[in-house]
């Protein structure tokens, strides 16, 4: 294990002499093992500690007093071998009531300032999976320096009002996620026409996060020096897109992905059931792009109620009316309702099966 700990630190310092100075890490990455990697990199870059950004996180939920969020960044100082975390992240924020609990008095957020004031850390932050106009809320409240949101070329819509707020705030925006979970390589073909000449799709998608002035910095995990050379590549190639050219790829995007939910919000407008369409759409995606089974498609929707873009939703694919309002509105004309019904169906399975 030391071993391959060693290994994947060499692999940071290779990043670092590339040039990528902002590394992102977590407790429960890689089998727990994340921060002892960047801790023994860190170690050895210890002279050039002052060009390195380290970032690492603690959830609201086993961190719900001040005293254990307190403990929760020792914790990962002592593992990172700081002094000080440059960011860390309130994490994985996937509905309003979890970021309550982390603001509510004596809790995370209490324990994150008094390290804050201790100079045991620099900038508070937020990582959230929540919807744009949930992001702005978080935004517009004005506790954070920073947020991370899980963003790529396919489904940025979906959150952009969001990453729009934080630029207008003045305050940074790291995207993850900017593959698309591996979508993006894993269907080239299909993808094709995300590409410049001489581009992959997997480039284009790199360029795009790189290339939005509202992004601040785009993540990229790496277990090969390759992957890591590929991503310089992209932000040295890279130009800067203006809000015309943001448009543009959107509509792109809409026009050659037309039968995939591009997570533009227009459907939610008019929904009597406040259904959150647009995230149920988002999430049958997978199964149009990787002609994923039903087994899979039940086992991932159990997971995004947890983890993902469904958790702690108003209402379910089962309360749909087949108003139609929301596919009068669909900017992709997709057959909304037909998919709900399905996902009903899959939702049925998940309570039944109590998976
Ligand atoms: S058809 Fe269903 S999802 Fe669409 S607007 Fe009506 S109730 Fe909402
Ligand atoms: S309007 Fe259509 S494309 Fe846009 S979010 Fe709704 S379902 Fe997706």
């Amino acid at each position: 294990m030391t071993c391959s700990l060693n290994k994947n630190a060499e692999l940071v310092r290779y990043a670092f002499d590339k040039g990528i100075n902002f590394f992102d890490t977590a407790p429960l990455y890689c089998d727990d093992k994340s921060e002892d990697i960047f801790g023994i990199a860190l170690k050895q870059l210890a002279r050039q500690r002052d060009k390195v950004y380290i970032c690492t996180k603690g959830f609201p939920e086993t961190n719900d007093t001040a005293e254990k969020a307190v403990a929760a960044v020792e914790k990962s100082l002592k593992r990172l071998n700081v002094d000080k975390i440059d960011f860390y992240y309130v994490w994985c924020i996937r509905s309003m009531k979890q970021y309550r609990l982390a603001m509510q008095k004596g809790g995370q957020y209490e324990g994150l300032l008094k390290c804050k004031q201790q100079g045991r850390l620099d900038h508070i932050v937020v990582s959230t999976h929540l919807r744009g106009e949930e992001i702005e809320t978080i935004v517009d409240e004005g506790c954070f320096d920073g947020i991370l949101i899980g963003m790529n070329i396919l489904n940025f819509p979906y959150r952009w009002s969001g990453a729009q707020a934080a630029y207008r705030a003045g305050i940074g925006v790291v995207a993850m996620n900017p593959l698309a979970g591996g979508i993006i390589p894993k269907y080239e073909k299909q993808l094709g026409f995300l590409a410049g000449p001489g581009q992959s799709p997997t480039q284009a998608a790199l360029e795009f996060l790189i290339g939005c002035p509202q992004i601040t910095v785009a993540l990229n995990g790496f277990s090969r020096r390759e992957q890591i050379d590929m991503a310089c590549r992209c932000a040295d190639e890279c130009r800067a897109l203006d809000e015309k050219q943001i448009n543009e790829i959107r509509a792109h995007i809409s026009e050659n992905l037309n039968s995939l939910c591009t997570g533009c919000g227009y459907c939610m407008k008019s929904c009597p059931k406040k259904i959150p369409i647009a995230a149920y759409m988002q999430f049958y995606n997978d199964k149009l792009l990787q002609d994923r089974s039903d087994e899979k498609m039940i086992k991932e929707l159990a997971e995004q109620k947890i983890y993902g873009i469904l958790v702690d939703v108003p209402a379910q694919a089962k309360d749909c009316l087949h108003c139609r309002r929301c596919e009068e509105a669909c900017t992709q004309h997709l057959n909304i309702i037909e998919r709900l019904d399905e996902i009903a169906r899959w939702e049925q399975q998940i309570y039944e099966k109590k998976l």
